[in-house]
């Protein structure tokens, strides 16, 4: 989508900190990280949230996590634990409107999640 700011960062339009790309996804740092490791991984078809998911992105979304499992442990928190959330409409706090899975940890991240 031609406004979409997180596909303008998978065209190269606006700088980020990418750290993964293969044909259907891409990884990048968060601009305003939350915890000392903060990665972005999203799909490169635009899609707004879960809500947009069909049987026929179901690869996809395992690549996501195979990725997701791959990042953790490049990145040094697959042995001390990280989170993985995707923020979904309004109620769920969504500010970008384009599929995202946070990759966090580095720190305790306490048990609250919602
Ligand atoms: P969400 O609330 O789940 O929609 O989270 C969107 C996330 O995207 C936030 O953590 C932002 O800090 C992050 N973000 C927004 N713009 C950029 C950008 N240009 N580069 C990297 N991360 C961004
Ligand atoms: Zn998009």
């Amino acid at each position: 989508m031609s406004d979409c700011i997180f596909c303008k960062i998978i065209r190269k339009e606006i700088p980020a900190q990418m750290i993964y790309e293969d044909e259907e996804l891409v990884a990048f740092k968060d601009i305003h990280p939350v915890a000392p490791v903060h990665v972005l991984v999203i799909p490169k078809k635009h899609m707004v949230s879960v809500n947009d998911l069909t049987d026929g992105d179901a690869k996809t979304m395992g690549s996501i996590f195979i990725v997701i499992k791959k990042l953790a442990s490049e990145l040094g928190i697959a042995e001390s634990g990280f989170r993985v959330v995707a923020n979904s409409g309004e109620d769920g706090g969504q500010e970008v409107g384009h599929l995202h899975f946070h990759l966090l940890g580095g720190k305790p991240l306490g048990k609250k999640i919602g």
